[in-house]
């Protein structure tokens, strides 16, 4: 079988390795070290080898280990090297691409989980003449990438990486963040986030709640000023793609329809959609104006426009939020009915078009299913307003984003959701003691039924990444409301706990 690596031959070796760091970056620890003697040293690294067949499904490969190869005069090399050198060097392929990956895969000494390494988990094998990297596809190879980057990038590796056999792979295979986006002036930071930060963090999943500030062809009335674009789209997609993170486009659905004293632009166009079209226009007494369930024209028109964020980023999920929807059953056309039922149809009604016609997968807030006074849970994590029973009268196939803030000792909600048929993200906040605790109950009942953890941000990409370099503005804006509060800190514990599930 004839295969093809790049060769690069080293000129100045390691010494160039850029230093693309975050402040308090997290390096997630293996599962499995066999340490041996010795170290590789990165300044002996000679040469450099990639497995053509990785190259061919996963071009960008190359550009991901370019860290590596910065400084090194390479030229390309049909020749395979019959037999690999003695000079220190990096193999990295699949196993079918070489018979060194293939024993490494094949070391019967790694215990494996009975599901193999998943498509995220990766093996290396570290001496001081050789790396060698090896994963069933190219997502396990971009994680191990990652970890040597990182590794030869720390501080501990100045006098070499230990070595070792070294098997990983994500105990949660959904690892997101959930964003804002408050216009197109938010795409660079958007792009910062799925190339430079996310990646480093282990996070796949990207939720980008867009509501209005998008280009709408169906409605256009409803495009908020400096909205983003099919392009802008595009790019992010192919971004995202690169760095094997899914984006999913979100529309807070029914509840928040206005903040403070500014409605959102649906319902300014659309008045005949709102709930309350009597209450002040500034929003006095009110927390978020809703959209009326029942209103005859409300599902095709809100159908329209998630049609467009999912085509304008080929989604294969969708989030519709409905989180704290307080105002429901007021209008004359939903007075007197319960509030689970109005609650429950607005969800079936996306439901039947997101998943039903649209195929994809539809993620929704978990606030409003759960029962406040049982739970002993506030008004704003749970419900007090009669909707929970809609718990058992909504399509079984949501995930639920079950969002908690707060510091209690036990999250029975996961539970909960799961025991009703659900599959569940928790999702945790800025309070690293309260993601810790949350996420602590979430691994005890990972599995099918619970996918993955989502870090809540409420801030937009910028606010993110200045938090994650460690810009103080940044801390301080989350500090306002807790003085424990530490978002930069939170997200980082989150995407840590769950790659190494612990
Ligand atoms: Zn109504």
């Amino acid at each position: 079988m004839r295969q093809w690596f790049y060769l690069l031959v080293l000129v100045m070796g390691f010494v160039c390795i850029p230093t693309l760091k975050v402040n308090g970056e997290v390096i997630v620890q293996p599962k499995i070290v066999q340490a041996a003697e010795g170290v590789f040293s990165k300044e002996t690294l000679s040469q450099v080898f990639v497995g053509s067949g990785l190259l061919k499904t996963a071009p960008h490969i190359m550009d991901m280990i370019k860290p590596l190869i910065k400084g090194l005069h390479g030229e390309k090399s049909s020749n395979i090297p019959e037999t690999l050198p003695e000079l220190p060097y990096l193999l990295i392929g699949l196993p079918s691409e070489h018979l060194a990956l293939m024993q490494l895969k094949g070391d019967g000494r790694f215990k494996l989980p009975s599901s193999g390494l998943g498509k995220e988990g990766y093996l290396l094998d570290i001496t001081p003449q050789h790396i060698h990297l090896t994963a069933d596809s190219p997502e396990g190879i971009f994680y191990g990438v990652l970890y040597l980057i990182q590794r030869l990038e720390s501080e501990a590796a100045k006098t070499g990486i230990p070595c070792g056999k070294i098997a990983d792979w994500a105990t949660l295979r959904w690892r997101g963040v959930h964003i804002l986006f408050n216009g197109r002036q938010d795409v660079p930071q958007i792009e910062r986030l799925l190339t430079e930060f996310m990646p480093r963090l282990r996070l796949n999943q990207l939720i980008i709640e867009i509501n209005y500030f998008f280009d709408y062809k169906s409605h256009p009335e409803v495009a908020a000023q400096n909205p983003l674009t099919r392009v802008d789209c595009q790019h992010l997609r192919e971004l995202a793609q690169k760095n094997f993170i899914r984006i999913i486009p979100m529309l807070n659905c029914m509840g928040h329809q206005s903040w403070a004293k500014t409605t959102m632009s649906l319902l300014t166009t659309h008045p005949e959609f709102d709930e309350t079209p009597n209450a002040p226009k500034d929003n006095t007494g009110l927390y978020c104006r809703s959209w009326c369930p029942s209103h005859p024209s409300i599902s095709k028109f809100v159908s329209d426009l998630c049609d467009e964020l999912i085509d304008a980023f080929h989604a294969g999920a969708f989030h519709v939020g409905m989180d704290e929807v307080f105002l429901i059953g007021k209008c004359p056309r939903c007075k007197g009915k319960d509030p689970a039922d109005l609650f429950a149809k607005a969800v079936n009604d996306l439901h039947k078009h997101l998943v039903g016609k649209r195929k994809v997968e539809m993620y929704l807030w978990g606030d409003r299913l759960l029962d406040g006074v049982g739970m002993k849970l506030g008004e704003w994590e749970a419900s007090t307003n009669g909707t929970a029973p809609a718990i058992d009268k909504i399509a079984k196939d949501i995930v639920i984003c079950d969002w908690h803030y707060e510091l209690p000792d036990d999250f029975p909600s996961i539970a909960h959701l799961q025991q009703h048929g659900f599959r569940v993200i928790p999702s945790g906040w800025n309070l690293k003691e309260s993601v810790k605790r949350f996420l602590g109950v979430g691994l005890k009942l990972q599995g099918a039924k619970l996918p993955g953890y989502l870090a809540t941000t409420w801030t937009s990409a910028g606010g993110v990444v200045e938090g994650l370099l460690g810009v103080k503005a940044a801390r301080e804006e989350g500090e306002k409301e807790n003085k424990n509060a530490d978002l930069p800190g939170a997200i980082r514990l989150g995407a840590k706990m769950a790659w190494e599930g612990r």
